[in-house]
């Protein structure tokens, strides 16, 4: 009722449940009366779907929203920000030397199950700041590569190197907060949240809100305020992105972010994630269908095939490689 997953509210909801008994007690009014106040409370939070702790950071939010525009209408007369002032935020990063140590390097990757080799020997290195495509046919072991090296399948052999220091023994939650951040194939938000909780259970640091809201609209993910049930299922994997974004990891892997959008917000989603490693300083390594996503964002690829790597390198090599044509699409849609 009060909010759980707010920090200061669970804290609060504690003190309530001590302290209203106890203020009855000491008022001599029957402790009964405290099922009214906590009952109140449940109706409050079942009939908004919200909770206590939403509802004060929402007025909270309305109040300098409105200061804020206030603010900025005095000063700049009245011009909204539109996604193309989101777009033009310069950006910090120097080009990446083209000796530079790789940011995640794999070596050696297998995993089985049972008779089934998922994974047989895969080895990979992802240079900073760059963009590497992961491609091959369903049930390849991409998702599986994923999993391995994100920590989810502890039985995997071989080796995982975060900027050289070996992570592999370490469990999930340690190589997120070394850095290495994954989205998964299906959407895992709770619904229940608003897209501002959502982003900040993820990210675990302290962020400040118009950061938060303009990584938001960067991505073209809906305002922080916006319930996630209210979300469709396309636009809830983008902020899925947006949030393991914020969280400033050095390596980001995504499993098909964006199977959920129509072709056009597809391109869209591709121009900016293209612009997601010098503004937010991080490697991406992506898994994803559409070949002219591919084409358009990453530099290098790996192409996966019955669980080893078929084909690796630059973009343009890879996808003219006639082993790729032959044994991967050797289709319309790879001729084109
Ligand atoms: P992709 O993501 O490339 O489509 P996956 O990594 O999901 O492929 O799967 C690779 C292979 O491993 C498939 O043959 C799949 O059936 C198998 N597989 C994946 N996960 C498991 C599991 N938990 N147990 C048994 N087999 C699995
Ligand atoms: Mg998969």
């Amino acid at each position: 009722m009060s909010g759980a997953y707010l920090i200061d509210m669970a804290i609060f909801g504690g003190v309530l449940w001590v302290l209203v008994p106890e203020l009855l007690k000491k008022w001599g009014v029957p402790q009964d009366w405290g099922f009214v106040v906590f009952g109140l409370l449940g109706i409050q939070a079942l009939t908004s779907g919200s909770n206590l702790g939403e509802g004060i950071r929402g007025i909270f939010r309305a109040r300098t929203k409105k200061r804020k525009e206030a603010e900025s209408a005095l000063i700049a007369g009245d011009v909204g920000t539109s996604v193309l002032d989101v777009f033009a935020v310069p950006e910090a990063a120097e080009p990446v030397p083209a000796d530079a140590p790789p940011v995640l390097e794999v070596s050696g990757l297998g995993v089985q199950f049972g008779a089934l080799k998922a994974l047989d020997d895969v080895s990979l290195r992802v240079r900073p700041r760059s963009i590497m495509g992961l491609i091959g046919p369903n049930g390849a072991g991409k998702s599986t590569f994923v999993d391995a090296v994100s920590g989810f399948l502890p039985q995997h052999t071989g080796k995982v190197l975060l900027e050289g220091e070996d992570i592999t023994r370490k469990t999930p939650a340690a190589r997120a907060r070394h850095g290495l951040r994954r989205t998964f194939q299906q959407d895992r938000v709770p619904p229940q949240l608003t897209v501002e909780s959502y982003v900040r259970f993820v990210t675990r640091t302290r962020i400040d809100y118009d950061e938060l809201s303009d990584a938001l609209t960067f991505l073209g993910c809906p305002s922080p305020e916006e319930r996630l049930s209210n979300v469709d299922v396309g636009t809830r994997r983008l902020i899925e992105v947006a949030a393991a974004v914020l969280a400033g990891p050095k390596v980001l892997i995504l499993d098909e972010p964006a199977a959920g959008l129509s072709h056009e917000e597809h391109l869209l989603f591709g121009q900016r994630l293209s612009r997601i490693p010098s503004r937010f300083n991080t490697a991406i390594v992506i898994i994803e269908h559409d070949l002219d996503l591919v084409r358009t964002v990453c530099t290098e690829i790996t192409v996966l095939d019955f669980g080893r790597v078929l084909a690796q390198g630059p973009q343009q090599e890879v996808l003219d490689n006639p082993a790729v044509i032959a044994a991967y699409m050797g289709d319309a849609e790879m001729s084109s």
